[in-house]
């Protein structure tokens, strides 16, 4: 339903919480948050309201400069913590607004039969871009040749454990924005997510796919070309 996530050089937990407030017009049923942290990988997640997240982060600190947050809205699996966003397959974690439809097919089609832990269709995201990673492929090559196989309607946030300074996402059918900031790049799934980060906002088009690192970003289109995309002002609509 709401995605937000932070690549910077400092720690980044506490605004993607703070973000994940400002998603709760939308309406959830869970949250969750996924930090990279000097080669961990940490993530929490909760059943219910953000401030539910609150009180187990209370006790299971997370911190890290690379993350990604969710609230669901659930379409696949009950709304429950075992479903809630960030996924996680090996070293990959993702965040995952709308529905991968042919998510039973790439399942199936998965090389190593792995345990899938939830009944989402996002999972299966994590599944496949971990498995191109296994294959040998360079997380953006991982990212890019995963995206040709969904089909359906969504936005996704993706970091790869080991590889800290790169923030993944991608629209198809469901919108997500790139925030700009000084030392640190973001991703939102609306301004309202990001306009305390940052006031200049690149909407990614039909497609697109984008890789941030904490100093600049790459789009690619969907014949995986590299393109320029405008820089909106966000003060300037006020
Ligand atoms: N289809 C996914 C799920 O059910 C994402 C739902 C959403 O957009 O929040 O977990």
């Amino acid at each position: 339903c709401g995605i937000l996530g932070i690549v910077g050089k400092t720690e980044v937990s506490a605004r993607l919480v703070e973000g994940l407030k400002r998603l709760e017009y939308r309406g959830y049923d869970s949250s969750g948050i996924a930090l990279l942290d000097q080669g961990d990988l940490k993530r929490v997640r909760a059943e219910g309201k953000i401030k539910k997240l609150e009180d187990v982060l209370e006790n299971n600190q997370v911190e890290g400069a690379c993350g990604i947050a969710h609230t669901r809205w659930a379409t696949h699996g009950m709304p429950n913590e075992t479903n809630a966003h960030p996924h996680i397959a090996g070293r990959v974690c993702v965040v995952h607004n709308g529905i991968i439809e042919n998510y039973a097919e790439i399942r199936d089609g998965l090389s190593g039969k792995p345990i899938i832990e939830s009944e989402t269709d996002t999972e299966i995201v994590a599944h496949l871009v971990n498995e191109n990673l296994e294959q040998g492929m360079s997380p953006v090559e991982a990212f890019g040749r995963s995206l040709k196989k969904f089909r359906g309607a969504y936005a996704l946030g993706l970091i790869i454990d080991g590889n800290e300074n790169q923030l993944f996402c991608a629209r198809a059918g469901s919108p997500l924005a790139i925030g700009i900031g000084e030392g640190e790049m973001f991703i939102g799934s609306d301004a309202i997510a990001l306009e305390q980060l940052t006031q200049k906002l690149v909407y990614l088009e039909e497609g697109d796919w984008a890789v941030l690192t904490p100093d600049g970003y790459k789009i690619f289109d969907e014949k995986d070309q590299e393109v320029s995309r405008p820089i909106t002002h966000l003060q300037d609509n006020f």
